[in-house]
């Protein structure tokens, strides 16, 4: 059992598996011209499911694909099917312009649920906010899960005066479609010029919904991530992850491996344990997961507080969220 000092038992793991991805969405990318790893660095699909494993043996049941874009990996359909045979409920996040060609693969494989990332309703705003012409490609690929059953949850990250005039267009499109929309607030790292007024928090989130909309509160899952809302008569739902504002770390069973084989204990961990050169040089990777985990802080990896307004967001010490894996 993977136990930190707060008693917390961590049974998630987060494993990115490149930190490329064909969008550029400017909330995630660093600012300044960034180098993708190359390949040698990163870990090899066979490595990737050595390491589950060794998370999995601890008491891991639950693993999400992330990235940079995970099916942009050459290799993403040959992991999709080995970590998929091991003991866990596996899911993707993605941006969603590659998975028409994973269908097959995501069915035979038993993913049944995946988090496809959309910000906008709009085409020239997609462009805008993503630098890439893809919007037409990933609506007609949300539209093709939920046409073959798959459970889709939509993140929608809101920055103020960019997209949180469409926070009830993405309210509306739950009316029919089982869909599980998921507004982020939208969160500090590494180069992604991110200051507190561009944060739209939860409750100015709500607040907006609620002009529009009556609405039945849900609760949160334990462990999730998320306040959970449903508008009477709706198929799907709406939820708010707000990680600024009111951060949800008193029940946090997430870990995280980045796509070069380090593991992080948290979203906002300033370290990070080499897992990958440890396996490579032959050397015990649980005693090194086993002391990464005692040095979780009890949250935001100590680095700040739910006092948002304050944050001077270089000071604090990260990686590029796609470098990480979110
Ligand atoms: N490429 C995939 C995607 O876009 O879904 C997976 C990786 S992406 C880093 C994972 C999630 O992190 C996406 O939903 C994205 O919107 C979110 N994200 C990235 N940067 C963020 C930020 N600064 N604040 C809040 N969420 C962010
Ligand atoms: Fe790529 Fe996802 Fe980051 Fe956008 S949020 S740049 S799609 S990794």
């Amino acid at each position: 059992m993977i136990k930190d000092t707060y008693n917390r038992v961590h049974n998630y793991l987060r494993i990115s598996l490149t930190d490329h991805c064909n969008l550029r969405c400017f909330y995630c990318m660093p600012e300044e011209e960034y180098d993708f790893a190359p390949a040698g660095k990163l870990m090899q699909a066979h490595e990737v499911e050595t390491l589950a494993k060794i998370f999995v043996e601890q008491g891991v049941d639950k693993i999400r694909l992330t990235g940079g874009e995970p099916l942009v990996r050459k290799d993403a359909g040959a992991i999709i099917r080995s970590l998929s045979k091991l003991p866990v409920e596996l899911t993707i996040t993605t941006n969603g312009t590659r998975i028409h060609e994973f269908t097959g693969l995501l069915q035979e494989t038993g993913v049944r649920s995946l988090n496809v990332s959309l910000d906008t309703l709009h085409r020239d705003k997609f462009l805008q906010m993503t630098r890439r012409d893809q919007f037409d490609r990933v609506m007609q690929n949300i539209r093709m899960l939920l046409d073959a059953g798959f459970h889709v949850k939509l993140n929608v990250v809101v920055t103020k005066g960019m997209n949180d005039n469409e926070i009830n267009d993405f309210i509306a499109w739950t009316k029919d479609e089982p869909l599980d929309v998921r507004f982020i607030e939208f969160m500090p790292f590494s180069g992604n010029r991110w200051s507190s007024d561009k944060v739209f928090s939860w409750q100015e989130i709500l607040q907006r919904a609620a002009e529009a909309y009556d609405m039945i509160p849900l609760g949160r899952d334990h462990h999730g991530t998320a306040k959970k809302y449903q508008v009477p008569g709706h198929a799907g739902t709406f939820a708010v992850i707000s990680t600024m504002s009111e951060p949800f770390c008193g029940d946090c069973n997430r870990l995280r491996l980045t796509a070069d084989g380090k593991m992080k204990n948290c979203l906002f961990s300033k370290s990070e344990t080499d897992l990958l050169s440890a396996l490579r040089r032959g050397e015990d990777v649980l005693s090194l997961i086993e002391q990464n985990i005692l040095n979780k802080a009890k949250e935001l990896g100590g680095q700040f507080t739910k006092d948002f307004e304050h944050i001077h967001a270089g000071s604090i010490h990260n990686r590029s969220m796609i470098t990480i894996g979110g």
